[in-house]
């Protein structure tokens, strides 16, 4: 009886509720859950809601900020940014720069959107995976470093310091399409949703007056790691068993060490964090992700109303 998505998480309604649902789906109209799933920003996008109309105003915010933010897309602002090196940018381009920004600073450099010269040489861009030698792993961290990105609150003009610098903002524009849509559905008065980005979720009010159940899939093998009781809560999760090559009975992850130029290669394979926004949650999974369990931990103290189990 229980409700999947095929993500790092998988969703499970309160077998109470369900029942109920399926009863109401016969009689009470109160009772019934509206879900649809798109795909968006390279990834399965799902809205459930008691309200049918919170499903297109949740899809389309998320699609707009896949506009601004997606270095796939050519005429997108990250994109025009990334070719140009300067850019006029807009208020959402700009709020999601500097959050990324305050990351990088907190977290000493382990999260740092300018690892895309990386992401591109390791093979992770067009999936055409690639072991480089260490004099070109060297080239690309010359384009790497938010500290060459210069930000300019008053203009909107973002420049970067080197033409082939390339931000890729996979770490945290998910959190952020969720945290925008969240912020869409309140506006217009909706007070019960779930949004789940392809694993950053964000969960809304309640369901029917119980918490959202949500489940984390294990990383290792088929079954659940853990369930969370989410409610007004965010959740995401980084881990090495989705994207990633094996050369030589080695494993390769898509999340870099932005100093060594190197995939993160620790004895954990999955950082699930729960935050009280989603952009905060993708972001701190990412870079705990990269510190590693002891510093991760560590840089935990600085957010008080974060949790995080690490794998
Ligand atoms: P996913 O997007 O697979 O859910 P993450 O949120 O951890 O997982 O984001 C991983 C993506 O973030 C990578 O594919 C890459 O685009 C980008 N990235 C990789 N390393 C870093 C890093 N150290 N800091 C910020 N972003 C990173
Ligand atoms: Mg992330």
């Amino acid at each position: 009886m229980s409700y999947q998505v095929r993500a790092k998480f998988i969703l499970i309604f309160n077998i109470c509720w369900l029942l109920v649902n399926i009863l109401c789906l016969y009689g009470c109209k109160d009772g019934q859950l509206y879900r649809e799933t798109r795909l968006l920003m390279g990834t399965y996008v799902e809205v459930v809601s008691p309200e049918k109309r919170a499903i297109p105003i949740a899809f389309e915010e998320i699609k707009k900020i896949e506009n601004l933010l997606s270095k796939y897309k050519e005429d997108s602002e990250i994109a025009r940014l990334n070719k140009y090196g300067s850019l006029k940018v807009s208020p959402q381009t700009l709020d999601v720069l500097k959050i990324a920004k305050n990351f990088w600073l907190v977290t000493d450099g382990a999260f740092d959107i300018t690892v895309g010269p990386l992401v591109k040489l390791w093979g992770f861009m067009d999936r055409k995976y690639h072991l480089p030698e260490q004099d070109e792993i060297s080239k690309a961290l010359d384009f790497v470093g938010m500290d060459k990105i210069s930000i300019n609150e008053k203009e909107n003009m973002v420049k970067l310091k080197n033409l082939g610098m390339q931000i890729d903002l996979g770490g945290i524009a998910k959190g952020y399409a969720v945290d925008s849509a969240v912020k869409r559905l309140r506006e217009n008065g909706i007070k019960s949703c779930l949004i789940n980005a392809g694993g950053d979720i964000y969960c809304l009010g309640d369901n029917f007056g119980s918490p959202w159940r949500v489940a984390i899939q294990h990383p290792d093998r088929e079954g659940f790691l853990d369930y969370l009781y989410l409610k007004d809560r965010a959740v995401a999760t980084s881990g090495n068993y989705e994207q990633y090559f094996i050369k030589a009975d080695k494993r390769y992850t898509h999340i870099f060490n932005p100093k060594t130029g190197y995939p993160v290669d620790l004895d954990i394979s999955s950082v699930t964090v729960i935050a009280s926004d989603c952009t905060t949650a993708d972001a701190l999974a990412t870079a705990i992700f990269v510190l590693g369990k002891d510093k991760g931990r560590k840089l935990l103290e600085k957010f008080p109303d974060v949790e995080v189990r690490i794998k």
